[in-house]
């Protein structure tokens, strides 16, 4: 068997002990003599992984106890309509942050809601810095300010945490959850779609305050309805059972490594590898600000682009796949994951060398 370097920015690379003990656990979980595909959501053994499950992220985050964590579908792109939909009818009114792509479809997508107001924008340094919060226009009526933490296309990411006063803090870490150690009690509302640091794709993750809950517009579909959701234990339709299972497995593994604390570290000498050879080098580069770059997904551009073909050839030839970069910006792009080795992160830096002396 052969394993690839997955640099997919989502769905991404899976822990390897994650994915064999789920392979061993496949026909038969835990003597059950049932997949955990084929389980009810109310029985005792779901019941049991999905409990195990919320604990091991809550122990993960720190999660205070008044936080909900739910398990919901429709992915971020959903919670882009579903966080509006649940908590804007306190006011009317939200502020987005605009620091690319994502956070523009998060924006798009709220305007159907109520009143959004773009509280600042990295527009004018073309998304390669986030705006710093001296740039930021807030709203004190606003019911939430909505960042994204890490903005997978564009490879900027907060390293600061912003202050909102007494507005919750809604994030969309998505692309981050789960790299680094976070307060979550400085946040009114986390969401994250599993794929790219927690599972497979088909959970959304949802962490909300207690009190944030209750203010529904009344057109929110009851499925989308995070209270509603709260009350019966995100089990007030079929949850994605699998996807769960699987984040479940994913966070005892990160639990068993170190936790989120040694996440940070190796992700950062896992970034510090890649930025420090595209920094190094005339032929690669890297447009965003050095404070704000991401470090979970490493865009960079050829300086001759008429060699993207034959980078992404040799890559491939070597095991390394998924590099090409998102179709809006082109280029390269390297998503490296909590999974992602530091080994692929080596093996990459040396093609990328090798590449260079090739055709520099
Ligand atoms: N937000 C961010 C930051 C993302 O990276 C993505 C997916 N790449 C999304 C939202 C959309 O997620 P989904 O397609 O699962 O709805």
């Amino acid at each position: 068997m052969t394993r690839v370097f997955n640099f997919s920015a989502g769905p991404a690379v899976l822990p390897e002990a994650v994915l064999r003990q789920a392979a061993q656990e496949m026909l038969d979980w835990n003597g059950s003599g049932m997949s955990v595909m084929e389980m009810s959501h109310r029985g005792k053994e779901f019941t049991g992984i999905h409990a195990e499950a919320e604990g091991a992220l809550r122990e993960l985050l720190a999660i205070p106890g008044n936080y909900r964590v739910l398990f919901m579908q429709g992915g971020a792109i959903g919670e882009n309509a579903i966080v509006p939909m649940n908590l804007i009818g306190r006011t009317g009114r939200a502020d987005y942050v605009d620091t690319g792509e994502w956070s523009q479809r998060s924006i798009q997508e709220a305007r159907t809601y109520g009143t959004i107001q773009v509280a600042a924008s990295g527009k004018a340094s073309g998304h390669t810095a986030i705006p710093p919060q001296a740039q930021w226009t807030l709203d004190p009526q606003a019911a939430y300010v909505h960042i994204c933490s890490n903005e997978t296309i564009g490879g900027v990411q907060y390293h600061w945490l912003p202050d909102t006063g007494t507005v919750p803090l809604v994030a969309d870490m998505s692309s981050d959850i789960l790299s680094r150690r976070i307060d979550v009690s400085r946040y009114g509302l986390i969401y994250a779609g599993a794929q790219k640091n927690m599972g497979p794709s088909g959970v959304t993750v949802v962490i909300v305050r207690d009190d944030l809950l209750g203010h529904a517009l009344p057109i929110t579909p009851s499925a989308f309805n995070y209270q509603l959701q709260a009350e019966h234990d995100s089990m007030y339709n079929t949850p994605p059972t699998y996807s769960i299972y699987i984040a479940g497995l994913v966070c005892k593994h990160i639990r068993a490594n170190g936790g989120l604390e040694a996440m940070e570290e190796h992700n950062r000498a896992k970034a510090k590898l890649l930025y420090d050879c595209i920094d190094g080098s005339s032929f690669y580069r890297n447009p965003v600000a050095p404070a704000d770059r991401s470090l979970m997904n490493v865009p960079f551009k050829l300086k001759d682009e008429s060699l993207n073909d034959a980078f992404l050839k040799g890559a491939q030839e070597r095991g390394m796949v998924q590099l090409k970069g998102h179709r809006l910006v082109g280029g390269m792009r390297a998503s490296i994951y909590n999974a992602m080795p530091l080994e692929g992160v080596k093996a990459l830096v040396a093609y990328m060398q090798d590449f260079e002396r090739r055709h520099g």
